[in-house]
This record gives structure tokens, C-alpha cells and sequence, in this order.
């Protein structure tokens, strides 16, 4: 058993009893699905899967390394050059496999909120009610984008030339995603790279395997040919820096942090891989005291403190207007001391679930400790959770005061509910401040003054801005980071961009 871990976890009193299916995904042997089908790796190498709620051992997952990734790719590239998904299928079949994918998420709503609930400890009704209805939505989305991949024609000189576009499927894309969103964020890269064409490899993190193989089981009965969706479980620097280096994917599509995306980069040299990022932020959040104040709190807490901080978008440099910054830190402080933890899988109604690993609640209590010993002041929370959920990685909401722009807590990617709140006075000022960022993802204005609104959005360097709400995104709608925050834009048209080529054809009349 990895170090950490306490004790195989059995049935808990207080908790949501185990669907059946997810009972028996949880008593089976460890596998990687490929080619259609769950088969184990070559060498038998397993790695231990934790509940962040509990400490215990949930499951055994597969490790998979370069020779199991080979396989995977290659039974990828089989299908893709096959025909099987994109020449043999109609595009009316296909735009169906989607369709029905997305109801078979819906269907399996109960297991994957379990399945997700488990793995990363968000509450199971977040799950259930929020994920799992939004990757329903993508791919129902994306079957749309199935029967509508056109291209276009251009008027040329010379005479006699018709020329046109269409858009082409990369080949075999690798899919690398993170724990906290674990069956959204496959599902943002698995629908606009498949509605594309695309024969796929996804790798989901270490942490959160369990939803990726369910997905890739329900693809099979959705009617997808073998080889189409494949998965391989295993840690990064193994299984996902197997698949980077491979010569057989043409693509990477990645979520996750800064770091590792440099090394993605770095790898996809040698082979000029394509490769979409989307990468972490450090949002800038901006209330006027002309907004709904109301709102603007309860819009700030939940942009920091959502999947307890988990989310590339957090809101955790929140910018409070001089004249109403009291009163605002006062009411934040209130809320965040109200809101309630549980186990992802606990059955009375909570707030917040725990950080995914212990190693992560340790980073954050030190970006914590380390904000105080620079004179910054912890207004509110700043601890581990003890009493009952003492066993798992709970902490509390934390609200830091009288900090400067330099700290690094201000700087850095922190993945935990740390806000720090910040005053100022003058539009230019905070904007220029919401802007010394390496980050560039996303970012907040609560005012009712429409001037100051498009002032703020127009000037702020982020892919997504938030005008007096924050948080939401849709299908349809490009999500993206400027800066360090990513490469490319996902969803909407954009993620069709993202996993095809477009081929110009100049064809002579004579
Ligand atoms: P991470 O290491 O970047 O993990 C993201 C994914 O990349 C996981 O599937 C990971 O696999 C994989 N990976 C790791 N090393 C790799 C490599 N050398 N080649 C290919 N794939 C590799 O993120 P993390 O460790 O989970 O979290 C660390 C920090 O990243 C967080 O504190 C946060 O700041 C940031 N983060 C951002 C997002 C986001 O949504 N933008 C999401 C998650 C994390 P394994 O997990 O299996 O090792
Ligand atoms: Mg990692």
C-alpha cells in the first residue's frame, strides 16, 4: 500500500450506499481499456487509488508504460486508418454515437457521481447534479458539430481554378487530463476531438482513473468501433510522458499545470506534435462599490472556495474598492466560517470536500504559512479540519488580508480556498494590478456601471471575463487561457479548430 494511504476502505455509516455497478467497478482487477475492451498491462504494475475523504485505499489501478501505451496507440491508429470511424461511418452514425453517449452519461449519473465523488471528494450532488449533466451537454454539443464539419471555396485567380477547404481529423490524439474535474474535463477534449474524427488515447490523472474506464465501457455500448476510445491509467511522468513521446500520436491535448505543460512542449519537439494547453490562472476578481454587494460576496466566496479551490478559473486575487473593503471582508469572513465540509460520498448535504492528496494539503498550508511569516494576516481559517474528517485532506475556507501584490500567494497557483483580498481605489490602478499576472485565464467585475464594466473587460487580459457572475461555462462557448494560462481555445467552434487540419484543394479544370 502507497505511503499515506490507511486501510482498504469498506462501507461507511453516514454515506451514500455504493451503487451496485460501482460495487463491482470497484471489485475489479485493475485494467486499461483498449481496443475496445478492458485488458491489463503487460506487466502487471498496479498503483494504489486513494478517497481524499478518508485516506483509505479505494482501488487498485493499472499502471500502464511504454509498451501498454504503444498498444493503445497503435490500436488508435488501426482504427483511424481503417476507416472504421470516419470513411466507413457515416456522419449521421457517427453525430449518433455521440448523441448516444451523451444519454448513456445521463443514464449513469448515480455511478458517476459515485464513481467521482469518491476518487476526488467532491460532493456526490455536485457530481451527480453538475459534472455529469455538463459532459452530457458536451458531447450532445459536439454530435451536433458531426454533420455540419464543412469547408469552403474561394474565389482565385487564376480563371478556371475551383478552389476549396475541408476540414480533416488530426489522427490519434493523446488526452491528458487532471483530478479536479475528472469526467468533465475528459469529456471537454474526448467530444470535439472524436466528433472530429479523431482515434483517441485519453489519460486521466493517477488520482481519478475510475470515471475514464466507465466512460470508455459506455462508448462501446454507445456503438463507437473498437479502437476509436482508448484509455490508459497510470502516473505522469510514466504512462503520460509515454504517450507525449510517441511518434504515433499526432496530437496532445493537456489540462493541468504550467510545469508539466512545459515539459509536454519541450517533448513534442522532437516530432512537432500539435499540442492545446490549458493551463492554470490566478483570476483576477474586481468588485466596485456600485455593485449588488450582495451578490458580489456570495460571487467571490464561490469563486474561491468551489471544488475547495480545486479549478484553474479560482477567483483568489479579489480586488475590493477602499470605500466598501471593510464591510466586504467582514461579510466574506461570515460566509466562509458558515460553510460546511463532508465526505465526497456523505449523505447529508455539505459544501466543500478535501483537497485531492495529502502532499496538496501540505503545499497549501505552506503557501499559507508563508503568506503570514511575509506579515500577511489570516482574516479567517488557515487550518486542517479536524474531528471526523481528521483522516482526509479537509481544510478550511481561508481569507488572507493586508497582503501585497509581491507575495507569492498572490502570484502563485495555490489549488486550495485561499483568497486574498485586496484594496483599491482607482480603476487604472486595479486594473494594471488584475494584469501583472504570468496568467491570463479568467477574471471578474461586479459594478452596475456598464462604462466601468467594458473598461475592466476590455482592458483585462484573461480568455474568459465575468461580469457580475462568475464561474459559468457552456459548450458552445470558447474557454482559454491568454498568456501562461494555455494554448488554444476548447469548446464551441474553437475545439473543432483545436482537433482538425483544414486541407486547401486548387483543382484545375483542364
Ligand atoms: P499535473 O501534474 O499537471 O497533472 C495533470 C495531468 O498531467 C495528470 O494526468 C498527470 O498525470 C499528467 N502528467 C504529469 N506529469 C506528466 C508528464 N511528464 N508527461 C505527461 N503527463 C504528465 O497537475 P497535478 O500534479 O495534478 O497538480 C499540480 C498543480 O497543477 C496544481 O496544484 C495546480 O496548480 C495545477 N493544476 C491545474 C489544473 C487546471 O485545471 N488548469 C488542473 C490540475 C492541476 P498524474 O496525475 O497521473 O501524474
Ligand atoms: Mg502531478
Amino acid at each position: 500500500m502507497s505511503a499515506g494511504i490507511t486501510g482498504r476502505q469498506g462501507p461507511i455509516a453516514g454515506h451514500i450506499p455504493f451503487h451496485p455497478e460501482v460495487e463491482r467497478l470497484l471489485a475489479s482487477p485493475p485494467t486499461v481499456f483498449i481496443d475496445g475492451q478492458r485488458v491489463q498491462t503487460r506487466t502487471g504494475s498496479t498503483a494504489d487509488v486513494a478517497d481524499p475523504s478518508s485516506g483509505q485505499l479505494l482501488w487498485v489501478a493499472a499502471e500502464a508504460d511504454a509498451d501498454d501505451v504503444d498498444v493503445a496507440v497503435r490500436a488508435a491508429r488501426v482504427a483511424f486508418q481503417s476507416g472504421a470511424w470516419t470513411v466507413h461511418m457515416k456522419p449521421a452514425d457517427r453525430q449518433r454515437c455521440l448523441w448516444r453517449l451523451a444519454e448513456l452519461i445521463e443514464r449513469d449519473a448515480e455511478i458517476f457521481g459515485q464513481l467521482d465523488a469518491l476518487d476526488c471528494g467532491r460532493p456526490y450532488a455536485t457530481v451527480a447534479g453538475g459534472d455529469v449533466p455538463a459532459s452530457a451537454e458536451h458531447f450532445a454539443y459536439y454530435a451536433g458539430w458531426v454533420t455540419k464539419l464543412t469547408g469552403r471555396t474561394y474565389p482565385v485567380d487564376p480563371e478556371g481554378m475551383h478552389v476549396y477547404s475541408v476540414r480533416e481529423p488530426i489522427g490519434v490524439v493523446g488526452l491528458i487530463t487532471p483530478w479536479n474535474y475528472p469526467l468533465l474535463m475528459a469529456s471537454w477534449k474526448l467530444a470535439p476531438a472524436l466528433a472530429a474524427g479523431n482515434c483517441v488515447v485519453l489519460k486521466p490523472a493517477e488520482q481519478t482513473p475510475l470515471s475514464a474506464l466507465h466512460l470508455a465501457d459506455l462508448a462501446m455500448e454507445a456503438g463507437f468501433p473498437p479502437g476509436v476510445f482508448n484509455v490508459v491509467t497510470g502516473n505522469g511522468s510514466l504512462t503520460g510522458a509515454a504517450l507525449v513521446a510517441h511518434r504515433g500520436v499526432d496530437k496532445i491535448g493537456f489540462t493541468g499545470s504550467v510545469e508539466v505543460a512545459q515539459s509536454i512542449v519541450a517533448a513534442s519537439a522532437i516530432d512537432l506534435k500539435r499540442v492545446s494547453l490549458e493551463l492554470g490562472g490566478k483570476s483576477p476578481n474586481i468588485v466596485f462599490p456600485d455593485a449588488d454587494l450582495e451578490r458580489a460576496v456570495e460571487g467571490a466566496l464561490w469563486a474561491t472556495v468551489g471544488n475547495s479551490g480545486q479549478s484553474c478559473t479560482a477567483g483568489t486575487r479579489l480586488y475590493v474598492h477602499s470605500r466598501i473593503y471593510d464591510d466586504f471582508v467582514s461579510s466574506l469572513i461570515a460566509k466562509a466560517s458558515a460553510l460546511t465540509h463532508g465526505a465526497g460520498m456523505a449523505s447529508v448535504d455539505h459544501d466543500l470536500g478535501p483537497l485531492i492528496t495529502s502532499t496538496q494539503l501540505d503545499r497549501v498550508l505552506g503557501w499559507i504559512d508563508s503568506a503570514a511569516s511575509s506579515g500577511a494576516t489570516i482574516a479567517q481559517g488557515g487550518h486542517q479540519l479536524g474531528g471526523p474528517l481528521a483522516d482526509g485532506y479537509f481544510i478550511e475556507p481561508t481569507v488572507l488580508t493586508d497582503v501585497t501584490d509581491d507575495l507569492e500567494v498572490v502570484r502563485e497557483e495555490i489549488f486550495g480556498p485561499v483568497v486574498a483580498v485586496m484594496p483599491f481605489t482607482d480603476v487604472d490602478e486595479v486594473i494594471a494590478r488584475a494584469n501583472d499576472s504570468r496568467f491570463g485565464l479568467a477574471a471578474g467585475v461586479w459594478s452596475t456601471n456598464l462604462a466601468t464594466v467594458h473598461e475592466v473587460a476590455s482592458k483585462v487580459q484573461a480568455g474568459t471575463i465575468w461580469v457580475n457572475t462568475w464561474g459559468l461555462t457552456a459548450a458552445a462557448v470558447p474557454f482559454g487561457g491568454m498568456k501562461q494560462s494555455g494554448h488554444g481555445r476548447e469548446m464551441g467552434e474553437d475545439a473543432i479548430d483545436l482537433y482538425s487540419e483544414t486541407k486547401s484543394v486548387w483543382m484545375g479544370w483542364t
